[in-house]
């Protein structure tokens, strides 16, 4: 292959047989490919989080390497971990959403799927994908004693990937007025 391509690797590993009901909340129209790819490897429960690692018998601290307080797993990294917590927050306020935090992976998926009004799913899988794919960077940075990334901060880089990916896709049916309703609730 010249280039790496999400896609094709996606299309080698997948096992043959229905088409999963999560595969187009991951692979949806317009989808960033490394984000994309982040959240299938996350919904497998594939990433080398403490507590795998440990499952496998390596003799390490199963810490958190964010908070320092509760056991690595996926859904406490991107669902349960208070830095977790306070992006997610920002980002569902700026959906135009009440407070609401997931604390499983399923109740994840569910409100992508969730028909509303006001937030068009595009809009949805874009965020949460580039807010799972900031959460495992974050992670990594500290793994490797990077100085912590303030929230805010975070969420101002995802906010700028989500405004560039919506002009970048602009001319995409299920992207049209995606800009207007992310920047309604700044
Ligand atoms: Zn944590």
């Amino acid at each position: 292959m010249e280039s790496y391509s999400t896609k094709l690797t996606w299309e080698s590993l997948r096992p043959r047989g229905e088409k999963q009901d999560w595969a187009g909340k991951v692979w949806f129209k317009g989808h960033v490919p490394s984000h994309a790819f982040m959240m299938w490897v996350a919904h497998l429960d594939r990433l080398p989080t403490r507590s795998r690692l440990a499952s496998w018998g390596l003799q390490i601290d199963t810490c958190c390497c964010v908070c320092n307080h509760f056991h690595e797993t996926r859904d406490h990294v991107f669902l349960r971990c208070e830095y977790a917590e306070q992006i997610w927050k920002m980002a569902i306020r700026r959906l135009g959403y009440r407070p609401v935090l997931f604390h499983t992976w399923d109740a994840l998926l569910a409100w992508i799927e969730m028909r509303v009004r006001h937030c068009p799913s595009t809009l949805r899988k874009l965020t949460v994908q580039a807010i799972l794919y900031r959460l495992w960077r974050e992670r990594n940075q500290r793994l490797h004693n990077a100085s912590p990334t303030p929230p805010q901060v975070s969420f101002k880089e995802i906010d700028r990937q989500i405004r560039n990916t919506i002009l970048a896709m602009k001319h995409r049916r299920n992207f049209k007025n995606l800009m207007q309703i992310w920047l309604t609730h700044e």
